[in-house]
């Protein structure tokens, strides 16, 4: 048996019923994909387009693909035919930009919202405080559909220190989830990767995204 085969027997195995892993898979080749793939992930999270839809060609969909880097709005058009979730969605002009693609594509584009739980100014994701209003305002659009969270939480080499953070992206997927806004299905909250997701599913994470811990040490970020 393989690395890759190995550390996913052992993540599958400790990851309780219910929670989706996302391997997330930004530098790796097709053939170290294929054999995550193999070992059963379903998800495939890539973070860069260009490297990513050569991968998608190769591997094609017998796996999904969830887009989990920043998302230029130029770059929409590339994304929106090939990808099954868009994680990243953190403003309104980039919600509409996938909205309008996906209308040509003849798709209703599901993504989660990115929130800056840390509040870190040179950070992506959108405030805690602003998240409700940015989602009601992209329900209106017709052809993308929110259906959850995703945060990051500041890098900290202790994952522990992350835990507030998902606390905090917790209580508002909660609290959005209350208001039951038409067009909006509050499914996934996707928190923790390869230091973190024990700790992220102990705060209500029901998808992971791991790379590190699947495929060894990256040589980028
Ligand atoms: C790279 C990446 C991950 C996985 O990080 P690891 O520490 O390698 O597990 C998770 N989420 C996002 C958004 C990423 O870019």
């Amino acid at each position: 048996m393989n690395d890759i085969k190995r550390n996913l027997e052992k993540i599958l195995s400790e990851i309780p019923e219910g929670i989706e892993l996302v391997a997330a898979a930004k530098s790796r080749t097709a053939e170290e994909i294929l054999q995550a793939i193999e070992a059963g992930v379903k998800i495939i999270g890539e973070n860069y387009v260009q490297e990513s839809l050569k991968k998608i060609e190769k591997i094609g969909h017998k796996v999904r693909w969830h887009f989990i880097g920043h998302l230029q709005t130029n770059k929409v058009k590339y994304v929106i035919p090939v990808y099954d979730m868009i994680e990243t969605v953190d403003s309104f002009k980039l919600a509409k930009e996938i909205d309008k693609h996906a209308k040509k594509n003849n798709k209703i584009m599901p993504v989660l919202i990115e929130i800056n739980s840390g509040k870190e100014p040179q950070k992506f994701g959108i405030i805690p405080e602003d998240a409700e209003n940015l989602i009601k305002e992209i329900s209106t659009l017709s052809n993308i559909k929110v259906m959850g969270l995703m945060t990051m939480g500041p890098f900290t080499g202790d994952p522990e220190k992350a835990r507030p953070y998902f606390i905090v992206t917790q209580k508002l997927f909660d609290k959005i989830s209350d208001r039951n806004i038409p067009n909006v299905e509050m499914k996934y909250l996707s928190m923790g990767m390869s230091n973190s997701y024990k700790i992220a599913i102990e705060e209500g994470a029901n998808m992971v995204r791991i790379g590190t811990k699947i495929f060894g040490e990256r040589k980028y970020i």
